[in-house]
């Protein structure tokens, strides 16, 4: 029997058309070299109406891929609302690529129009005769000065094109299920692959990110948007904000650590989202320029495993909590938060924030062993993480990758355990666990420990060939300044956190740790680095 409910279908539109009439004064805060600029979910609705005409004359006028190539700012926010509503397909432009990546991801998603930031002009300019599909530059602002296209491309400024255009425009009707937005993945672990999220997608990965399970953005909220809108679609928090009307705070392209301070301290957001290495960035920079950031009863961290020594930092030093969760640009990207069980205290509850938190009721997950079988959730027996649910990928776009897929099922490459109440522990990706004498070494429980020494500012582990064990740990770690901490001292300091046989022997003191294009260690340029063992 089929139910008497009416079929309408979730869409990018109706969350655009609720944002901009229901919350209509919340506000939008670009960050600028002269302070904040500003402006009101209204006015954001009025110029994804003129967006959409002037792309309509640019001859978009079906699922035709327009990306972006642009910092956190409101334009970006009128690309993500005004594109996928008028039923062509975003597509989010990862600006630290390499050129090679950006080429082919451009060219593979087949780009017929890009919107840049004119301070990004210097990284575009030279990859657009490589792009073979792309016939129009908008360039945000009044001036495209700089920018020589190549033959058969037209360059256009973002102001000048939607200046006379009508300020609605009439939404069309889409399938829910049609293509809203595309995401390619950073490529940390091989070559960038694109994921298509749909309407439906979408609108229910935003409903998640205000459940109270979730992330539990409000109405009233002013969040903090440092995640990259490039990265796995800042985490939805766009959508989300427009759907419950959270003011939303973009630091552009002000992403250090002194003018995130500024933001914070004039902008006062009450809840924030980026990767870990933002986070101890600024907990650094806060130790020597002390501030007052408790505005924010929550930050959101997740992309790589939050270190504990983090989360107390924020706790204890400016009375911030720090939320912990995991996703992936296939899994839109929320998947588990770690919000404690209520009534939970003490050290028990500080065991379930450092966790990977629990999945919400919408995505389902399961470990899988070596053999292929279905480990128990016991807290204590380890598998593979699969996932599956209505905002997680089925397939990558335009290239065949069976082996990431299991039986509907999307194979994370994450290692770990979850409890029977449900929260996640993860390890490792399988590709960094470390096998040493045939046993595991987590790089992450390695690197957390390191991480808990007052002198330590990043660490970051690797495996590395022995000829006995197969393989070896080496950490690659950066001290504090004026720390005169020997390596030495540092293996005492975790002899009674980790076991005797997984203390690493090889360590390499660095200036930084390199990063991947979204802020992650880069393991993949430490193996490269370190391969042939480390320095002491
Ligand atoms: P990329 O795969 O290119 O790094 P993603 O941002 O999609 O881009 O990365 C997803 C991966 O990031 C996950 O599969 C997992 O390995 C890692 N990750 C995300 N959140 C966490 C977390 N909280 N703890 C540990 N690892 C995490």
């Amino acid at each position: 029997m089929l139910s008497t409910m009416q079929d309408a279908p979730l869409s990018i539109a109706q969350i655009l058309r609720h944002g901009a009439s229901v919350h209509g004064d919340a506000e939008v805060v670009t960050w600028t070299e002269n302070g904040p600029r500003r402006t009101s979910y209204a006015e954001v609705g009025r110029r994804c109406a003129q967006l959409a005409h002037a792309l309509r004359g640019l001859g978009v006028d079906g699922d035709q891929r327009v990306a972006t190539f642009m910092w956190n700012n409101s334009e970006h926010l009128e690309a993500y609302l005004g594109i996928p509503a008028m039923g062509a397909v975003l597509h989010t432009l990862n600006i630290r690529l390499f050129p090679e990546q950006l080429i082919h991801v451009a060219n593979h998603a087949e780009d017929h129009v890009i919107i840049v930031d004119p301070s990004l002009i210097p990284l575009l300019a030279p990859q657009l005769p490589s792009l073979t599909t792309v016939k129009h530059i908008i360039v945000t602002g009044s001036s495209a000065a700089g920018l020589e296209a190549p033959a058969g491309v037209e360059v256009h400024t973002y102001e000048g094109l939607i200046a006379e255009q009508p300020t609605e425009f009439d939404w069309p009707e889409l399938d829910e299920r049609s293509a809203a937005a595309m995401c390619y993945t950073s490529g940390t672990t091989g070559d960038p692959k694109g994921v298509v999220y749909s309407h439906r997608s979408i609108y229910l990965h935003s409903m998640q990110v205000c459940m109270s399970d979730g992330p539990n953005l409000k109405q009233g909220d002013r969040a903090l948007a440092v995640v990259p809108q490039f990265h796995a679609m800042s985490w939805g928090l766009p959508y989300a904000a427009f759907m419950i009307g959270a003011s939303l705070i973009m630091p552009d392209r002000f992403l250090q650590p002194a003018p995130l301070a500024a933001i914070i301290a004039s902008e006062k957001p009450t809840f924030a989202a980026a990767v870990p290495t933002i986070w101890q960035g600024l907990h650094l920079y806060l130790e020597q320029n002390p501030q007052d950031i408790s505005s924010m009863r929550e930050v959101l961290i997740g992309g790589s495993a939050v270190p504990p020594a983090l989360m107390h930092a924020f706790d204890n030093d400016h009375n911030v909590s720090v939320l912990h969760a995991w996703g992936m640009t296939e899994t839109s990207p929320l998947g588990s938060v770690a919000r404690p069980p209520l009534g939970i205290t003490g050290d028990e509850m500080w065991k379930y924030r450092y966790s990977q938190g629990r999945f919400p009721a919408s995505v389902e997950a399961r470990l899988i062993d070596d053999d292929g079988k279905t480990v128990a959730h016991d807290g204590v027996s380890v598998g593979e993480l699969e996932v599956r649910g209505p905002w997680i990928t089925a397939s990558y776009y335009g290239v065949e990758a069976a082996d990431k897929f299991n039986d509907g099922w999307l194979k994370t490459g994450d290692v770990g355990s979850i409890t029977a109440d449900g929260f996640l522990s993860l390890s490792d990706r399988s590709k960094d666990i470390i096998k040493s004498g045939g046993e595991w070494i987590s790089s992450v429980d390695l690197e957390n420990a390191v991480m808990g020494h007052p002198d330590v500012t990043e660490a970051a582990v690797i495996g590395i060939p022995d000829e006995k064990w197969d393989e070896r740990p080496l950490v690659a770690v950066v001290l504090r300044a004026d720390s005169a901490t020997t390596m030495a001292e540092l293996q005492e300091f975790l002899s009674d956190k980790i076991a005797k046989w997984q203390l690493p022997e090889n360590w390499a003191v660095v200036q930084e740790v390199p990063k991947t294009s979204v802020g992650k260690f880069d393991k993949k340029r430490l193996r490269a680095d370190y391969h042939d063992g480390g320095l002491d």
